[in-house]
């Protein structure tokens, strides 16, 4: 198990566009196990590469004990709406109200370099939009509705919180 340093926002490299995955090598697995250990030593939901400092399109979402290893994903389809609080463990000690699509299909490839389709619901579709983002340089606070204030957080919102 190795664990990487989360950057967080003001770090410019959260900003820069990061480049497609062309090696499907030993050295591509190890980012991946490497981002899931992170992901889950510090309770997230999902945690893309740029967030440790790496520029290449790949992420890891855990959400109901799925796992997905993501590399050069790309949306191809979303359904629906859904308005919440969002957190991202690059944005920490803040939470922010996103509007999100309900229900997204995802077309990336696995770490072999084979093409994979995945739909998520909910907050594994949120997920999967926030974890883009940060591949485009795009942090939830750029799109937020407002910002969310702990003394506004009501009782079953108030609860967990997930981190992307
Ligand atoms: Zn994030």
């Amino acid at each position: 198990m190795a664990l990487r340093k989360i950057i967080t926002i003001g770090n410019e490299k959260l900003r820069k566009v990061s480049k497609p995955v062309t090696k499907f090598n030993a050295r591509l697995e190890t980012l991946l196990d490497d981002m899931v250990d992170t992901m889950r030593e510090n309770n997230g939901a999902g945690l893309a590469a740029p967030q440790v400092g790496v520029l290449k399109r790949c992420c890891v979402v855990e959400v109901e004990d799925k796992l997905y290893r993501l590399v050069n994903p790309e949306i191809i389809a979303s359904e629906g709406e859904q308005a919440g609080s969002e957190g991202c463990l690059s944005v920490p000690e803040r939470l922010g109200f996103v509007k999100r699509p309900m229900m997204v299909t995802v077309k990336a490839l696995d770490a072999k370099g084979e093409e994979i389709v995945v739909t998520g619901e909910g907050l594994c579709a949120r997920a999967f939009c926030h974890e883009i983002d940060h591949l485009n340089g795009v942090l939830y606070v750029d799109i937020m509705d407002h910002e969310i204030f702990a003394e506004d957080l009501d009782a079953e919102d108030g609860g967990e919180q997930e981190q992307l």
